[in-house]
């Protein structure tokens, strides 16, 4: 099927089932169990530079790719409920701060997709962890438009400079910032340079999901092939591994 096709076929469907599950089309759910079963956690890694602290929930691979897509591409807003709960739920405990920030969008973004689905995902977390959301003050003053094929180098001269605090009175002291998928984290970065800039002490980040860096995809695909040899207690097998 041409894929104009596919894309309309996927928005009426939306239209006529707006329950069924973003990443996989079932009816169970906006976010359906199975497809929550089928979401990896996003090993441990430290921070990003410019940032106190990140938590990453997810690989991005699908289901959770899907659902993002859903949610940015399709516009199906609800679909930030149904991750912010997941998210909520994967993490034993929020991040320490004192307010949810979503990254925002520039605002020609924002019109042409009618919200910010960062800030739905941060108004979603709120609800759970009885935190305020700052939506106003941070703002993305530039538009720096896809970054999808520059690395981290590039992307942060592309985003330096692209965020200001805008408000008459400081941002909150430890700042949660909210985005969907993470990815080198220069966009992060630019936000926590501003907001430091404006007075806060700790700027720490959450996301729903990263892709894993090519080193670390090699060393998890490692780690699967490990995982699926004999145990290592079998001596022939231990040398093999080492
Ligand atoms: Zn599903």
């Amino acid at each position: 099927m041409p894929s104009f096709l596919a894309a309309l076929l996927a928005r009426l469907l939306d239209l006529i089932f707006p329950d069924r599950c973003a990443a996989c089309g079932s009816g169970d759910g906006l976010l359906c169990t199975a497809c929550r079963t089928a979401l990896r956690p996003y090993p441990p890694e430290p921070p990003p530079p410019g940032l106190d602290g990140v938590a990453i929930a997810w690989l991005y691979d699908a289901p959770v790719r899907r659902a993002v897509h859903a949610l940015k591409y399709r516009r199906r807003r609800r679909v930030a409920g149904a991750l912010g709960d997941a998210l909520a739920a994967a993490l034993p405990s929020p991040p320490p701060g004192d307010a949810l920030m979503p990254v925002p969008l520039h605002g020609g973004r924002l019109a042409e997709r009618g919200f910010n689905q960062s800030e739905e995902l941060a108004r979603r977390l709120a609800q759970h962890w009885g935190l305020p959301v700052v939506s106003t003050g941070l703002e993305r003053v530039r538009d720096t438009g896809h970054q999808a094929g520059l690395d981290r180098r590039a992307r942060l001269s592309n985003v330096a400079g692209a965020f200001v605090w805008r408000a008459a009175a400081p941002p909150p002291a430890r700042v949660l910032l909210v985005d969907d998928v993470l990815t080198t984290g220069a966009t992060l970065a630019a936000c926590a340079e501003a907001l430091r800039a404006a007075g806060a002490h700790e700027v720490r980040a959450l996301a729903l999901a990263r892709s894993l860096a090519p080193a670390r995809r090699i060393q998890a695909a490692h780690q699967a092939f490990i995982a699926r040899r004999e145990p290592p207690d079998d001596p022939a097998s231990a040398r093999v591994l080492q």
